[in-house]
């Protein structure tokens, strides 16, 4: 099994397999390169923080210990942040399974990792304790025991085989590391391959520098979603592969389409999630048609002077405040990136405060601080003083604050995210064209219907808000209009110092162009988009009963308002992803209805090539961006940005699922 002759050094130090004809790693970046690969693609600090329980890495190939090394070093970073952190820490222990079918002496480990001396520390633990005779296997301790390395000294598929797992899996992150297939056919078998969908738990990551297209093929075929990623050193490219499409979970209904990635998309909207999508999908190298109903984009629910970005977070981490802090801060980097590439958008990450107006509201603001569940980043309780700081006004309560939100202008979000989409020469805008019907022709391939022109289009993602609740086909979707009045105030010298957005039962912005913002008003089921005084009086009378003399607005000083249509769910979460053919999935999941534990195989019924973002309510400035992602990463193959149980949680067939468990239909 050893044939440690295979391996000589080179002038330079670094370590060459004669056997494989080919380097260890690279001795100018192979430490970047490793890192950036397997630690940072695999997100492994930001994970070993953030788990609860152990973690388990399993490598191919151990080489000299490089990645190893380079773990630990990241374990060892994340014992520091635990320990200078205010947070409740909990140090997961770590576990990482090494294979090596030809295992490198004692001596050889010492002399290829001295080229290394920033990770010298690391190496002596290592070294240390690595066998003088490597043979079958050995177990490592380091940090009190808290990573243990197992080191196997076999054949990669032939030691994966053994390795005992249930059928959730044990793998949570993948470093295949063992040359190239070109260079090494034989480890990158169809029984390597089998054996990581065996071991991998639901969500396992993975990472290779290998990009071949067998490898990227064969973890498709076991339910990686894989994306082929360009990576700023020698190498240019490498694969990153998420453990998501796992066809034996049972959980069929939650299955999402595998596609082939299409070439042009059509969307219908012109408002928030139109622009993300268009956004995410043009930069992944999809062509992009809109079909805006109006003259311009962002009329609809985004045309409003000032809307305010922040997360729905609810006392316990249920799903819908996990959905929205993960929106919430997925919305703030894209947000920022634009800025910082130069994109100009009124805004100010101002913070936003929930003021606790109420008893209700201040026994809720006590079990926040008790239960204490979200990071002080996302939201914290504060008092009167630190009400009255943030607001920069005197406030008579304390409230919940969210020091990272704040408020966009959102029809200059939305114009600057079609100006930067449109860089790309993959965006064309179609104005002044409602869709009004959508035809399926036997190709699966669709007829967009206006009431003046048909266009063709292959893939189709409506996006269109409240517009599209009464479009054939969509009108399945269980969707509801919610009329909504935002009124213009003049600023005075009373309020324009406020400096945070205010949450009461309604809400109040801070001056922008001499005008705050407030609102709003909630008339379901309706469609009139006419604004009216009774609302706007109604706004203002909100403000004076929550938060009685803030400010002495009276009538005359109602700078103008504009009522806009949101688009909801019945249970507060956006849709995204294909529409499902809704009267299908009754007789395909009916059983659910007698045991809602059922394992089914088959994946949800769908309209092929039809695809929606719906149901993003007020909150579409938070939850557009990680919504658009999720649809590109359907079209493209690409891992998700979310895990099944979230995806499931937006996916538009849930509430059908839902209806069968609660048998809603005869059967
Ligand atoms: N991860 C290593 C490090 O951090 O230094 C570098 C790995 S090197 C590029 C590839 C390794 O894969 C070599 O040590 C080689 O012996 C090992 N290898 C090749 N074929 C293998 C197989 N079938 N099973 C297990 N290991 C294998």
């Amino acid at each position: 099994m050893t044939d440690q002759n295979s391996i000589s050094f080179q002038a330079n130090g670094a370590p060459y397999s004669t056997h494989f004809n080919d380097i260890y790693f690279d001795t100018k970046s192979g430490c970047q390169q490793s890192e950036l690969v397997f630690i940072k693609s695999n997100n492994i600090y930001q994970r070993l923080l953030t788990e609860k329980n152990s973690f388990t890495i399993a490598e191919t190939g151990f080489g000299t210990g490089l990645n190893f090394l380079l773990t630990l070093q990241t374990y060892h970073q994340v014992i520091t942040e635990l320990k200078n952190s205010e947070e409740n820490a909990y140090l997961p222990a770590l576990s990482f399974i090494s294979v090596e079918k030809y295992p490198l002496s004692k001596a050889q480990l010492i002399q290829s990792l001295a080229i290394w001396p920033e990770l010298a520390y690391y190496a002596n633990l290592l070294t240390s304790q690595y066998p003088g005779k490597p043979e079958k296997k050995c177990l490592l301790n380091f940090f009190d025991g808290q990573v243990k390395l197992q080191l196997i000294f076999d054949d990669a598929a032939d030691a994966l085989t053994k390795l005992k797992a249930p059928k959730t899996g044990i793998i949570d992150a993948w470093f295949l590391d063992g040359f190239s297939p070109a260079k090494n056919p034989d480890m990158w078998s169809e029984s390597l391959f089998e054996q990581i969908a065996r071991l991998s738990k639901e969500q396992a990551t993975l990472g290779t520098f290998t990009v071949a297209g067998f490898v990227r093929r064969q973890l498709y075929a076991i339910g990686f979603r894989v994306e082929k990623r360009a990576i700023d050193c020698d190498k240019k490219e490498m694969l990153y592969a998420k453990y998501q499409h796992n066809k034996k979970s049972g959980n069929g209904y939650q299955l999402r389409p595998l596609i082939t990635k299409p070439q042009h998309v059509s969307i219908i909207g012109g408002g928030i999630a139109s622009a993300c999508a268009a956004y995410a999908l043009t930069k992944q190298g999809i062509k992009v048609t809109l079909y805006c109903k109006d003259n311009k984009v962002a009329q609809g629910a985004s045309s409003n002077a000032i809307g305010a970005l922040f997360p729905l977070i609810h006392q316990q981490r249920d799903d819908i405040s996990a959905f929205y802090e993960h929106a919430f801060w997925h919305a703030k980097s894209l947000y920022q990136s634009l800025l910082d590439q130069g994109f100009h958008f009124s805004h100010d990450w101002c913070g936003l405060l929930e003021v606790s107006y109420k008893e209700t509201l201040q026994k809720r603001q006590k079990a926040f601080e008790q239960l204490a569940q979200w990071p002080k980043a996302l939201i914290h309780s504060i008092d009167n003083d630190g009400a009255s700081k943030a607001a920069n006004l005197k406030l008579n309560y304390g409230g919940l604050f969210m020091p990272n939100a704040g408020w966009i202008a959102p029809q200059e979000l939305v114009e600057q995210l079609f100006k930067a989409a449109s860089l790309t020469n993959r965006l064309r805008i179609e104005n002044n064209v409602a869709i009004t019907h959508l035809e399926q022709k036997a190709d699966k391939s669709w007829r967009l219907h206006s009431v003046r022109e048909t266009f063709k289009a292959t893939v189709v993602v409506v996006c269109g808000g409240a517009d599209s609740i009464k479009l054939n086909i969509i009108n399945q979707l269980p969707l509801t209009s919610v009329r909504g009045q935002v009124t213009r105030m003049s600023s005075n010298k009373t309020i324009n110092k406020l400096s945070t957005v205010i949450c009461h039962k309604g809400y109040l912005t801070p001056a922008h162009r001499d005008q705050h913002c407030i609102g709003a008003t909630f008339d379901k089921n309706s469609f009139n988009i006419e604004s009216s005084i009774e609302d706007d009086r109604f706004n203002l009378a909100m403000l004076e009963k929550c938060l009685p003399n803030l400010t002495d607005w009276q009538e005359q000083d109602i700078a103008g308002s504009k009522a806009r249509l949101r688009c909801s769910t019945p249970d507060h979460l956006p849709m995204v992803g294909i529409m499902p053919d809704i009267a299908a999935h009754k007789p395909t999941y009916a059983h659910l209805a007698k045991d809602k534990n059922w394992r089914f195989y088959q994946s949800p019924p769908s309209i092929d090539n039809l695809y929606v973002i719906t149901g993003l309510g007020a909150r579409g400035l938070c939850s557009a961006p990680l919504l658009a992602d999720i649809l590109t990463a359907e079209l493209s193959g690409t891992p998700y940005p979310v895990d099944n149980k979230m995806l499931f949680n937006l996916s538009p067939n849930r509430f059908v699922i839902r209806d069968i468990i609660k048998r809603k239909f005869d059967s």
